[in-house]
Order: C-alpha cells, then sequence, then structure tokens
C-alpha cells in the first residue's frame, strides 16, 4: 500500500474494507513501519509524548453473566471469587493516590451485592477523599437510572466494551439473554449523560472476520468515545473458548494504530492482555499509538483471582508497585509517565 494511502486514512479518519483488509493481512515491512509511524506521529500531535498511567482496583469477580470468553463468567465453578469492602476500597486508592495516581479505575463483574446505592457511596467518598481525581467505572450493562446515580455521584468515566458490532459475531460470543442492542443502548445512555465513555473490543476473539472488524471501526467512529481499550482474546481454559486460538499481538498493534488514525484524540490503553501475551507487549503498543497504561492496584492476596483468561500477569509491570519500572521502561522508548487526570483532549472537563 503506497505512504499516501495512509495519509488519507489519516487525514480522512475512515478507512475502507478493503484497505483494512490489507493493513490487516499485508507482510509489506514499509507499509506497517508508515503506519505505526503515522499513528504514533497523530498521538504526540494530541498529547504529546506522554503516558498516562490509571490504577485498576478489580474490586469483584461475583459475575451474573455468562459471557463464553470470560474467566469470571457465573458458571466457572472453579473460580475462587472474592469482593473487596468498601474500606479496602477506599485504601486502595489512597495507596494508588501516594504512588501518583490520578484515576482509578474501579472493574468488576456485574455483582449484584454491589446496588446502586453501593457503589455511589464508594464513588462519593473517593471523590472526597481525592478531588483532584478521576473515577472511571467498568461495571458492565444497567439501567440509565443507574449510570445517572453514578454520574450524581461524582463518577467521570465509563468503560464498556461493545465486544463486536456484529450482531451475529454478538451472538457467538454471549449466550441469549444478553445482546448487542442492550449493550449499545447503555454506551448511549452513557454517553448522554455526559461521562468521558469507552468502548472496546478483543482482538482475535472466536468467529471475528475482517467484516466483524470493521464494523467495529465504523461503531467506533460514529459513537465518538473518549476512550478504547482493545486487547488481545487470550483463551482461559475453564470456559467454552478454553481451547480457541489466542489473539496475536501483531493484529493488536496494527489495529491500535488503525485506531489512533480513526479517532486522533482518543485515550488509547496498551492493556494487560497486551502485556501478558508479550513481555513488551505494552511498549509496542505505545510505540504503536497507545498513550495509556493501567497498573493493578487491587490488593496483592486477590490479585491472582480475578483471572479473565489463563496466565494473567500480575506481579510485573502491570503492579502499581512498580511505577519506577514502569517509568524506566517508558523512558526507554522516549516517553514519560504523567501524574494528571489525563482527560481526553478536547474534553471541557
Ligand atoms: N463486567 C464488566 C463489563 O462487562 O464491561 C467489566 C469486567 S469484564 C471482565 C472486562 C473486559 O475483559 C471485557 O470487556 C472483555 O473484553 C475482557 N475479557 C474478558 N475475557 C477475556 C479474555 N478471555 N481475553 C481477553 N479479554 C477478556
Amino acid at each position: 500500500m503506497p505512504a499516501e494511502k495512509i495519509q488519507k486514512i489519516r487525514s480522512e479518519r475512515d478507512i475502507g474494507r478493503d484497505e483494512l483488509k490489507f493493513l490487516l493481512e499485508t507482510d509489506d515491512v514499509d507499509a506497517l513501519r508508515s503506519l505505526r509511524e503515522n499513528a504514533r506521529e497523530v498521538a504526540d500531535e494530541v498529547y504529546g509524548r506522554r503516558v498516562y498511567i490509571r490504577g485498576l482496583i478489580e474490586f469483584t469477580n461475583y459475575c451474573k453473566n455468562d459471557c463464553y470468553y470470560c474467566g469470571i463468567r457465573r458458571d466457572n465453578r472453579n473460580a475462587q471469587r472474592y469482593r473487596l469492602g468498601e474500606d479496602e476500597i477506599l485504601s486502595c486508592c489512597a495507596h494508588g493516590y501516594e504512588l501518583g495516581f490520578r484515576t482509578f479505575v474501579l472493574q468488576g463483574g456485574e455483582d449484584p451485592y454491589f446496588t446502586d446505592d453501593k457503589i455511589c457511596s464508594i464513588v462519593s467518598k473517593i471523590k472526597k477523599n481525592h478531588p483532584d481525581c478521576a473515577v472511571t467505572l467498568s461495571i458492565g450493562e444497567k439501567p440509565r437510572e443507574s449510570y445517572q446515580a453514578y454520574f450524581d455521584a461524582g463518577a467521570d468515566r465509563f468503560l464498556l466494551r461493545h465486544e463486536t458490532a456484529d450482531q451475529s459475531h454478538y451472538g457467538k460470543l454471549h449466550p441469549a439473554e444478553m445482546s448487542l442492542e442492550n449493550r449499545m443502548r447503555c454506551l448511549w445512555d452513557l454517553k448522554e449523560i455526559g461521562y468521558q465513555v469507552g468502548c472496546g473490543f478483543m482482538v482475535g476473539s472466536p468467529y471475528q472476520t475482517i467484516d466483524t472488524i470493521y464494523e467495529d471501526l465504523q461503531f467506533i467512529r460514529k459513537l465518538g468515545p473518549h476512550m478504547v481499550g482493545i486487547g488481545p482474546f487470550i483463551p482461559h481454559k475453564d470456559t467454552p473458548f478454553g481451547k480457541e486460538k489466542l489473539g496475536t499481538m501483531d493484529m493488536t498493534l496494527r489495529l491500535l494504530s488503525i485506531i489512533r488514525l480513526l479517532v486522533p484524540n482518543v485515550l488509547l490503553p496498551a492493556t494487560t492482555a497486551l502485556g501478558t501475551i508479550h513481555p513488551q507487549g505494552r511498549e509496542k503498543g505505545i510505540m504503536a499509538g497507545a498513550n495509556v497504561v493501567m497498573p493493578n492496584l487491587s490488593p496483592l492476596s486477590v490479585r491472582e483471582k480475578y483471572l479473565l483468561y489463563d496466565n494473567k500477569i500480575s506481579t510485573g509491570m502491570e503492579a502499581a508497585e512498580c511505577r519506577d519500572d514502569l517509568e524506566k521502561r517508558m523512558r526507554s522508548i522516549g516517553y514519560e509517565v504523567v501524574t494528571a487526570r489525563g482527560d481526553c483532549a478536547g474534553f471541557a472537563v
């Protein structure tokens, strides 16, 4: 693909199906270098050579859903379940604050124990203790009123990967009681309420095709999210997809670059899953156009239980204690870890 084609994708912020197919399948090293360099240039133009950090608190692995890919799905009897109490969550934040984190991401399964009142209480206490910090929730599909209540309690951002924008693909990843329609409804509600919203998908999930990815990208363009979370699919042995193929780092990096060109201002994490499949996965993610990393702030005793997939890393660079190491690694590729809330560029706070 000539470099002008990549320039055109960059300037039009759009990609054709054939261009996508080419970029995901080619071995043309010049085309791939040009893709990566254009994506990095765009990220540098918007955010400079900065990497934002978010402290991830995986506060419950109970889940009422039964997604076929996920290690904490309801029907996985081998999962050792846990939930953190409000005080434990608040002390994770206090510890994270000391380490320099200014965004806390509370992620969990869809756990009915955490009622709206409990979530609102946790959010408002974090905001009261740390008024200069942003709170991101990633707790799944809820009625609009619940999202509104969390927002009113002070939540700033919400991550809800759409998982796939293709109806039939969605049906192959989830049981019949879940629907793409409801997932999309949630994302639009969150946006209307005023959250900074993140969608996303797994790269290399079973039954994914170039066409479903094309739909994902078009959906991302339409939603105009503030964040996009993509990472490789990694099988978990105790799920129906335990024997499926692993998503690749290469494909994830290509897609990170493409997404950076389509939505230049977006906050794009180099995810834990990317760090799990390759020791330099996250550095490579940054070099491909990502600008966020989310080290783990959960107490060490529970980290090994939030097992979405096999071999999930939980003691290396993803651990918040290793901030120095993270800084060193990012500096080695020319990037600086910053202690700032790191809102989406152009989003008035
Ligand atoms: N329950 C919330 C939700 O549905 O958004 C948040 C927790 S959920 C476990 C977070 C994300 O983990 C999902 O959106 C999914 O994309 C990712 N995930 C789950 N299983 C995975 C796997 N086997 N490989 C890679 N990512 C996975």
